[in-house]
């Protein structure tokens, strides 16, 4: 049997194609969102599926030794949940910027402390935490999100080097846009309505599958190799 894999965020977007991704390659799964019928209605075989907000520590917690009582260690952790709340730096509210930089990075920072002590035991595991090419290029209206991504980016380089000699790989992929859920949490309507201008006028069609291809390929290739920053986005994004 293949090892344990982990996904947050997995009731839809990257982390739903991920899930379907990894289930057709013959991995058992945890998957882990605030939706749980999302999760459950994917009906995949040797899956958990736990309601859990990445954001609470003790649940993430408990639901990964769960699994791993079942399946045995994870190997993989792939650190998807995130929000995007578009706002202009002067009028947002504030406590949005609070929820990004609560669930893109402290939920990330929960997961790696999560399994971390595991791998390195284990002289074997693999992180893979979603951040963005906003966690490496600013925009405007995206100051929280980007903070948060730009921290993720950071945070990812650190973990790399600490569990470097650990045989442990931290791997972070930056996706361009994608249409998916993500827009839809952001409350500014006319946000909003310019980025799906934008999206329909570049004609970005790059799919959640082709984000989640490319994290299966980064985790199978072999332990020696780490692919430290992937930045991955339509051709035609400018
Ligand atoms: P979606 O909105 O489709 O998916 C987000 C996922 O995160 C959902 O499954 C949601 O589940 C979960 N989630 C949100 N908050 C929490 C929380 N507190 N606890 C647990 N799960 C949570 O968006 P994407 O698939 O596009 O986004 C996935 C990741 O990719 C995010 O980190 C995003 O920032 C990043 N990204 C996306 C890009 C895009 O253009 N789409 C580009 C670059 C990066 P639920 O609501 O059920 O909890």
């Amino acid at each position: 049997m293949k090892k344990l894999v982990v996904i947050t965020g997995a009731s839809s977007g990257f982390g739903k194609a991920l899930a379907e991704r990894f289930s057709a390659a013959g991995y058992p799964l945890l998957l882990l969102a605030r939706r749980l019928e999302k999760l459950e209605e994917m009906q995949l075989e040797n899956t958990i599926c736990r309601k859990v907000d990445v954001t609470d520590y003790d649940a993430f917690e408990a639901a990964v030794r769960e699994a791993e009582a079942v399946y045995g260690e994870v190997d993989l952790l792939i650190n998807n949940a995130g929000c995007m709340l578009l706002g202009n730096l002067e009028n947002q509210d504030r406590t949005e910027w609070q929820r990004m930089l609560d669930v893109n990075v402290m939920g990330v920072m929960n997961g790696m402390q999560v399994v971390m002590e595991q791998m390195k035991k284990a002289h074997h595991g693999t992180i893979i935490n979603v951040s963005s090419v906003a966690g490496v290029n600013p925009y405007i209206n995206h100051a929280a999100y980007c903070a948060s991504k730009y921290g993720v980016n950071g945070l990812s380089e650190v973990a790399r080097q600490e569990l470097a000699p650990h045989n442990v790989r931290v791997m972070r992929i930056c996706p361009g846009a994608v249409k998916t859920e993500l827009l839809t949490h952001t409350t500014s309507d006319n946000i909003k309505s310019s980025y799906n201008n934008w999206l329909e006028t570049n004609d970005i069609s790059i799919t959640a599958d082709d984000i989640a291809k490319t994290i299966q390929f980064a985790y199978e290739m072999p332990q020696t190799v780490t692919m430290r920053e992937i930045q991955i986005s339509d051709t035609k994004q400018a």
